[in-house]
């Protein structure tokens, strides 16, 4: 297994962020996490790359018992987070965000061209406008250079917490198309997302989170069809997600109430 987390558990003060959250996820498979605002989607990505600490329970990441590790020592050992929220260096230009995210010694700089030529492939536009101020693009361009930096440490493990978040369907589809290309070559990916039918559409397993614990779990194909998520996360007979249109608030305020 690449990615195995164990009982975690973690808080915050008196909030209890993640309960008993346990789940494997294979070397090449996709793993939605779905759930509403406050769930625990970013609050266990963010444990799995070492940026909050469990208060109980493992996580091994590669077959490393990677738990008190720190967040630089599980990027160096191939796991990368794409944050909620991109955290791009707007006045620096596309190629040099693209950059910060390679290895940095020198004997790396061949496999560092060939990777950047890869993100250029992946995501053609950023080859047009790689001299362009990061700010100055939009935010699908913003969130295709936030993959890319990402992917230029060349991770065998890539989180992506919302990377759906505000953008136009067609960024939306084209970005899972890339995560769905990225697992086909082995690159194991854990996404959150508020977006659940684009997500579990791309995802081999599916997590549902409310309120730190695991609610469901699964192929995403069965949550998918499950009555009970389509309910409350897919928007089954009112205005699905991925037509773009506006978050799901309803069922976001039903998931809080933990109904
Ligand atoms: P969102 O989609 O809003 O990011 P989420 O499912 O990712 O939601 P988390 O951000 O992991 O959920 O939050 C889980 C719980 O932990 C929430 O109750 C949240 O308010 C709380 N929380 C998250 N980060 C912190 C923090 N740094 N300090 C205190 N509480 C936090």
């Amino acid at each position: 297994m690449t990615v195995e987390i164990d009982s975690l558990e973690v808080r915050y003060g008196a909030t209890r962020a993640l309960r008993d959250v346990s789940c494997r996820v294979a070397g090449g498979e996709v793993l939605a996490l779905i759930g509403a605002n406050g769930a625990g989607k970013s609050t266990l990505l963010r444990t799995l790359a070492g940026v909050t600490r469990p208060r109980a329970g493992t996580v091994r990441v590669l077959g490393q018992d990677t738990t008190r590790l720190r967040a630089h020592d599980i990027a160096r050992r191939g796991l990368r987070l794409v944050p909620e929220g991109r955290h791009l260096f707007d006045d620096l230009t596309v190629g040099e965000n693209l950059w910060m995210g390679a290895h940095r010694s020198r004997r790396e700089a061949e496999r560092n061209s060939s990777q950047l030529e890869r993100v250029f492939e992946l995501f053609p536009v950023l080859r047009e406008f790689a001299g362009r101020r990061a700010g100055a693009l939009s935010g699908g361009q913003q969130q295709m250079v936030a993959i890319g930096r990402a992917l230029m440490g060349r991770p065998s493990v890539l989180l992506l917490d919302e990377p759906s978040l505000g953008l136009a369907p067609r960024y939306v589809a084209q970005i899972m198309d890339v995560v769905g290309g990225l697992a086909a070559d082995g690159t194991t990916v854990v996404i959150a997302e508020q977006n659940a039918a684009a997500a579990l559409r791309t995802a081999d397993q599916g997590i549902v989170l409310s309120n730190g614990r695991i609610t469901h779990s699964g192929p995403a194909r069965g949550l998918l069809e499950d009555d009970d998520v389509s309910r409350h996360y897919l928007g089954v007979g009112t205005n699905d997600r991925t037509d773009g249109g506006e978050p799901r608030r309803l069922t976001l305020a039903l998931d809080r109430l933990d109904v």
